[in-house]
């Protein structure tokens, strides 16, 4: 387990990410509110220039009815007043246009009024917006980070729930403090338009100056703008607290977290108390021991994990969710293409239709013309290539061009002259159509290398036929290609949780087929690469635990082998006394023809007995 210092420095981050989002939202508000204030005192100004005597307008000249110009004149504001407040998110500012712009009489004070509240509407229509979008982002952002976090750091993780727009609208309408933000900002908007009024009154029943009088709006104008800044910083405090948490639980291992008040620069008394304290996660209380405590508080919370309990264990252990590797140096952009915009990754489909079409494709054919069979496969498959039947080297091939970013796959051929019998012929075509499969997918052979990329697509193309084989209904043992690929990986994918329960080449193939056939289909080996390197295999170290089997089964195990390469069969011999040396030199310093044989009858018996984790 990482220790507390890496989870809190981690969580730290996450959290930091969303108060600067918040901050630089706040540098934009104060412009709105100096913007807007700026407006209110230049109608103050223009409305002191026409109707002030000797510096002042009493209540009496203010409440005077508009001209007939200046009424024209108005209702062409209001016109531009009306277009301006279209799309804010409440329709009353609109409405309460309306009805100004259909009525005979205003007087010059309902006019000033009426341009002093358009400023304030625009500004809450404005903060309604963007709060909205400042508050949904800081929600989405934790709550993955916080997972792709915890995945990370434990080496492990499952499948979550997805933030989809019902859930952030649901997030968004939650009451916190009796309340939520945007009834918050409504209500500040109310608050401001009464304020702005009445100081408006007072300064005309006490004959102030334009100058004063502009000063004393702007003065509450600051007011709003505090509490403006203040909902901010709260409300983003409220949702990285609430998606840490939704994180926490989507990770299925965190039980427990810890109060960390590092980033609370304000840290109160009550904050710096609670700084490094446990919590049971369903203990939590928001503003009593979970933040935020207090208006701005930058508090956060860090995951805690009990030294005894193994994370990995935990989640490999869960049956509901599929479980899979993360590497440590996964970066979140990665990590996020992979599990958040390819919704249900690593579901297996539970009744994979595929195979089941395949099935009865298979069933109904009469086992003669593998091209006809092929052909059907394919075209079930989704994919327009026909198999070629002619003389090639191998028993089988795919002619693959990775130069784009996805792959295209331009040739599913099979050997014309395959003396092996019917169950190794359908293993190559399952072996080829994996290949095939690739095409169209996005692959990283740039990334990885072509030699590397193929070694995956093959160790998993030799695992998914011999899934494949047996879902036709075929149940000989078929000795598989590919013997120094599966060897080497097939052990160490073993200690990754997504394979943790395969057991034969088939078991493995099953993985292999929700890799390439599922909704989510890949050709990206990167990932698996990385893992697969981190573990370290020894052959002879490995071949131990099979080395009595091999010795007492040779033979069998010799034939076996040869079914799948009949051409071989005159060397039996040959690799009968090789078979002797390697077991005397307990499968020690193997080389060339030894090393080769041991291999092949090493995966027989991993295949037989069960593949064990290096
Ligand atoms: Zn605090
Ligand atoms: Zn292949």
């Amino acid at each position: 387990m990482k220790p507390a210092e890496y989870w809190r420095r981690r969580s730290e981050e996450v959290a930091d990410r969303q108060f600067a989002k918040a901050d630089a939202y706040q540098k934009e508000l104060a412009r709105e509110y100096a913007r807007a204030t700026e407006e209110i005192r230049r109608s103050i100004e223009v409305f002191y220039q026409r109707y002030a005597i000797n510096g002042e307008v009493s209540m009496a000249e203010a409440r005077r009815q508009l001209s007939g110009s200046e009424l024209r004149q108005f209702k062409m504001t209001l016109e531009e007043f009306t277009e301006k407040a279209r799309n804010n998110a409440d329709g009353r500012w609109t409405k309460q246009l309306n009805e100004v712009y259909y009525r005979v009489r205003v007087s010059r004070y309902e006019a000033l009024l009426t341009e002093i509240q358009q400023q304030v509407e625009l500004l809450a229509g404005s903060r309604q917006r963007r709060t909205r979008k400042l508050l949904g982002d800081v929600y989405e952002d934790t709550y993955y980070r916080t997972i792709y976090e915890i995945q990370r750091g434990t080496g492990f993780g499952a499948t979550f729930a997805k933030v989809d727009q019902e859930t952030l609208e649901k997030v968004l309408g939650t009451q916190f403090a009796g309340s939520n933000w945007s009834k918050r900002i409504w209500g500040d908007r109310d608050k401001l338009v009464t304020e702005l009024r009445t100081r408006l009154a007072q300064a005309f029943i006490r004959g102030e100056s334009a100058e004063r009088t502009a000063r004393e709006l702007a003065e509450r104008m600051g007011v709003s703008l505090s509490n403006a800044e203040r909902l901010v910083q709260t409300e983003t405090a409220f949702f990285v607290g609430e998606a840490t948490f939704a994180g926490y639980k989507a990770s299925g291992v965190v039980d427990q977290y810890e109060f960390l008040a590092t980033l609370d620069s304000r840290t109160t008394e009550i904050c710096r108390e609670m700084d490094g304290k446990v919590f049971a996660l369903s203990e939590r209380e928001v503003g009593v021991n979970y933040p935020p405590l207090h208006a701005r508080c930058r508090s956060t919370v860090v995951p805690y994990f009990d030294d005894e309990i193994d994370v990995g264990e935990r989640i490999a252990r869960d049956e509901n969710g599929q479980t899979y590797y993360v590497p440590g140096d996964m970066t979140y952009s990665e990590w996020r293409n992979r599990y958040v915009e390819t919704p249900n990754y690593g579901i297996m489909e539970s009744n994979n239709s595929v195979i089941q079409r395949a099935k009865s494709i298979y069933e109904s054919w009469d086992k003669k013309d593998r091209k006809e069979f092929a052909d059907k496969i394919l075209a079930e498959s989704g994919l327009h290539l026909k198999a070629q039947l002619h003389d090639i080297p191998a028993y089988g091939q795919c002619r693959l061009d990775p130069s784009g970013t996805t792959m295209v796959v331009n040739t599913f051929e099979l050997n014309s002259n395959d003396r092996r019998t019917h169950a190794y012929q359908i293993k190559t075509l399952f072996h080829e159509l994996f290949h095939a499969k690739s095409h169209g997918l996005s692959h990283d052979v740039h990334q990885i290398g072509f030699r590397d990329w193929a070694y995956f697509d093959d160790v998993f193309a030799e695992a998914f036929s011999h899934y494949a084989v047996k879902e036709m209904g075929i149940f000989t043992e078929i000795a598989p290609s590919y013997a120094r690929h599966l060897v080497e990986t097939l052990p160490r994918l073993k200690t990754l949780p997504e394979f943790k329960n395969a057991n034969s080449i088939a078991d493995f193939g099953k993985v292999a087929f929700n890799y390439r056939f599922s909704e989510n289909a890949t050709a990206v080996w990167g990932d698996l690469k990385k893992a697969v390197d981190q573990v370290s295999f020894d052959f002879a170290k490995y071949s131990q635990a099979y080395l009595k089997y091999i010795d007492e089964n040779g033979e069998e195990l010799i034939d076996k082998m040869l079914e799948n390469m009949p051409e071989q069969s005159i060397y039996k011999s040959v690799m009968m006394s090789d078979l002797r040396v390697a077991i005397e030199s307990n499968a020690q310093g193997l080389a060339g023809r030894q090393r080769f044989l041991m291999e092949n009858l090493l995966l027989l018996a991993m295949d037989r007995l069960g593949v064990k984790a290096p």
